[in-house]
């Protein structure tokens, strides 16, 4: 089944069933706390909240999401897109937690040939907030779920909240099992890589106030209007009904995994941290392209300075496996090929985006070509002497004086098995921070930097910006 199948399948599904299709909002988010859409609710917040009234008493959507907050899983776990699309289906107070689960269950398990998504339901598996018995009694009378199937978890797993006063709320979420080939027995609770979560279920139903974290607060009541908001991750279905090993591998991302393989001469399947290389790769080169496509340009702050991060890390993967010849023109072509149908706005925007993309790379191969060797030597110079951890001094030159990001340092020390002198580095940093500033104050005006690298000098003080953006993403489910 491809995605598009599944895509169209579950519009038709909620829109037969009363639900306004609304399509996909752009990544960039409307919400000035979040940089990205991170979940389908997202641009339905203010019904939510109550700020603005719904529209429409029920919506569904297929919405693109990028969540880098994950990207340390891309390529590792099966599961984990730096972009991926979340299908949805919201009820803005009314209809709730009965209905909600009869039409999870009723669309996953309805058989192909119906329309449905065709799972069998003996591999199907949920969770419920520890105390919520009335879901647990829903997936009994609604699921014929056996008990056994039924696994309860805390508030740190199935508790839905912004993490501000406002509405909040149990969730359900929903397993497939994979089989007893990839892991122990036990259940969702137990593992994730054998219990596949696919559909989260949020029951939008107290007032939450004194929010001390996201799973300590106090409930003030229930919500005068209860709420439905649900998100079914696409990828993990298309792998799933695909019948392939994971979400790198499905119709939309596969081409750009297999044009990694082919422009580096080396076999998906054959070595492990490879294959990783290639779902990185034809994960993040997607993510880029849908990036640039809603207008996010590569830069050093905010949204342009992630995706320029992901661009990056598709070049270092490609070196890593032996390219080192310019590579986007080939990448990004494929993932257009691959994502025209379901967004033919990415093939209205190919032209500008694909230039763009083109000059990132050539500008950041230029900052590798000069950075690698210094890198190389002092990494040489350092296993020599028997320390375990480049010199702040050697990371500070590289950024200075070649542009070197900060990062990119710590990754390269660290596949040699090096640690960098963190502290020393961001005492220099500080150091020259104070220096410009002073500097700056004496001439009465910034000083223009006119290196071709210049572009790269702010990221070292940039990294950690985006990361405290970064957080500002798990807001939100
Ligand atoms: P996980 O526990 O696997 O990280 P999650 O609980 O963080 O998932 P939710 O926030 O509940 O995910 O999002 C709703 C659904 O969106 C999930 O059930 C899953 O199917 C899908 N999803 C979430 N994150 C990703 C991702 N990074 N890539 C692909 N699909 C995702
Ligand atoms: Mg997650
Ligand atoms: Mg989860
Ligand atoms: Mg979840």
């Amino acid at each position: 089944m491809q995605t598009a199948e599944i895509q169209r399948r579950w519009l038709t599904f909620f829109g037969d069933r009363g639900h306004t299709v609304v399509p996909s909002a752009s990544l960039v988010s409307d919400d000035p706390a979040l940089l990205f859409t991170v979940a389908g609710m997202v641009p339905f917040i203010p019904y939510f909240t109550g700020v603005v009234p719904a529209p429409f008493p029920r919506a569904t959507s297929v919405q693109k999401c990028i969540r880098t907050l994950d990207i340390e899983e891309v390529g590792k776990t099966t599961r984990h897109g730096t972009f991926f699309q979340m299908n949805g289906n919201f009820s803005f107070g009314d209809y709730f937690k009965e209905q909600a689960i009869a039409y999870a269950w009723e669309l996953l398990t309805m058989s192909e040939a119906d329309g449905g998504l065709g799972f069998a339901e003996k591999d199907l598996w949920v969770t419920v907030y520890e105390d919520d018995e009335e879901a647990i009694g829903f997936w009994k009378k609604v699921a014929g779920l056996p008990d056994e199937r039924i696994q309860r978890l805390g508030r740190a797993d199935n508790y839905w909240s912004t993490g501000l006063p406002g509405p909040a709320g149990p969730c359900s979420e929903i397993y497939f099992d994979r089989g007893p080939q990839y892991g122990p027995d036990g259940g969702p609770a137990v593992d994730d890589t054998r219990y596949i979560e696919i559909w989260n279920l949020v029951f939008m139903q107290y007032l939450i106030t004194n929010v001390r974290s996201k799973i300590d607060f106090d409930i003030v009541g229930e919500l005068p209007k209860k709420n439905i908001d649900t998100g079914m991750g696409m990828e993990r279905v298309a792998f799933l009904k695909q019948g392939v090993d994971n979400m790198y591998e499905i119709d939309q991302v596969r081409p750009v995994l297999d044009l990694a393989a082919r422009m580096s001469g080396r076999r998906y399947g054959a070595v492990h941290d490879d294959d990783v290389r290639m779902r990185v790769i034809a994960d993040h080169v997607r993510s880029s392209l849908m990036l640039m496509t809603d207008g996010v340009s590569p830069s050093n702050e905010g949204r342009g300075y992630i995706l320029r991060r992901l661009m990056r890390r598709v070049v270092r993967a490609m070196r890593l496996l032996g390219v080192d010849a310019p590579s986007f023109a080939e990448l990004f072509d494929a993932s257009r090929v691959a994502m025209r149908e379901a967004y033919p706005e990415v093939e209205a925007e190919y032209e500008r985006t694909s230039r763009l993309a083109m000059a990132e790379e050539e500008v950041f191969l230029r900052t590798l070509a000069s950075g690698t060797t210094i890198l190389d030597l002092a990494v040489a110079d350092t296993k020599k002497a028997g320390a375990q951890s480049l010199s702040g001094d050697t990371a500070f030159l590289l950024h200075d004086t070649f542009g070197f990001p900060i990062d990119l340092t710590l990754e390269i020390a660290d596949e040699a098995g090096l640690a960098v002198d963190r502290a020393s580095f961001d005492t220099l940093m500080a150091e020259q921070r104070a220096r410009a500033k002073a500097d700056a104050k004496s001439k009465k005006a910034g000083l223009a930097d006119l290196s071709v690298y210049s572009d790269f000098r702010a990221l070292g003080e940039t990294v950690f910006t985006g990361y405290d953006y970064l957080e500002t993403e798990s807001r939100i489910l």
